[in-house]
């Protein structure tokens, strides 16, 4: 199967030298490109900036704004791909306006003016045929179930991993994580705490699974 994966943060400027940006190691999608590579399947991995090395054997693209990343995902399903997973801690807002020069703490608190970043779930453009594969991932605070529903819904994944990001010994940075997973269907399935690649190897076996029953 050809995998499309994104991974870790997207940061928006501000000015030349900060930005917004959303907390993600990107461990979790490198475990996925990892797993999908083990398994023999072809794999693309669209990555913001992050600290950590590409499994050998994928396209990597590395992509600094949500722009970027949306541009690359919908690139890439454009030549083909089976099964798009969304594991990217993508911005939700960004500067309405950059600014070319560095902001002057002397000129005193910037205002900085938000807007949304494009949801690249909701708009990427898919296939007429229906077949390829949508996971997103959902990280909750409260709500989890709820949330993370609704998101499944609106963003037309076929299932969606949802963590519960106020525990602090899985999910941002850590080697593992615990995750339910939703399914279109309204069932749901519950990974206790593991390494982020079982998990990895887990959510790739259920794309092969949905893959094999369309
Ligand atoms: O940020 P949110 O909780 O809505 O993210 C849920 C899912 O939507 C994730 O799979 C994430 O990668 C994706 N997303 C996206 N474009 C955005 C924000 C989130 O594709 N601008």
């Amino acid at each position: 199967m050809r995998f499309l994966i994104t991974a870790g943060p997207t940061r928006e400027p501000i000015d030349p030298v900060r930005f917004i940006s959303n907390r993600s190691s990107g461990k979790m999608g490198y475990a996925l490109a990892e797993a999908a590579i083990e398994g023999g399947h072809e794999v693309a991995l669209v990555s913001g900036p992050v600290c950590i090395e590409a499994p050998r054997g994928v396209e990597l693209a590395r992509v600094t704004t949500a722009d970027e990343m949306a541009d690359a995902v919908q690139t890439r399903i454009n030549r083909g791909c089976d099964a798009l997973i969304m594991c990217a801690a993508v911005a939700d807002f960004k500067p309405r306006e950059v600014s070319a020069a560095k902001i002057r703490k002397r000129d005193g608190i910037a205002e900085i003016e938000l807007i949304p970043t494009r949801d690249i779930l909701s708009s990427v453009v898919l296939p007429r045929d229906h077949r390829t594969i949508v996971c997103g991932f959902s990280a909750e605070s409260e709500s989890l179930e709820e949330n993370a529903v609704m998101k499944l819904r609106e963003k037309r994944c076929d299932f969606i991993c949802a963590n519960d990001i106020t525990r602090m010994d899985t999910g941002f940075d850590a080697n593992e994580n615990e995750l339910t997973l939703f399914f279109r269907d309204g069932s749901k399935r519950h990974f206790p705490r593991a390494p982020k690649i079982e998990l990895a190897r887990e959510i790739i076996k259920i794309c092969i699974d949905i893959a094999e029953k369309r």
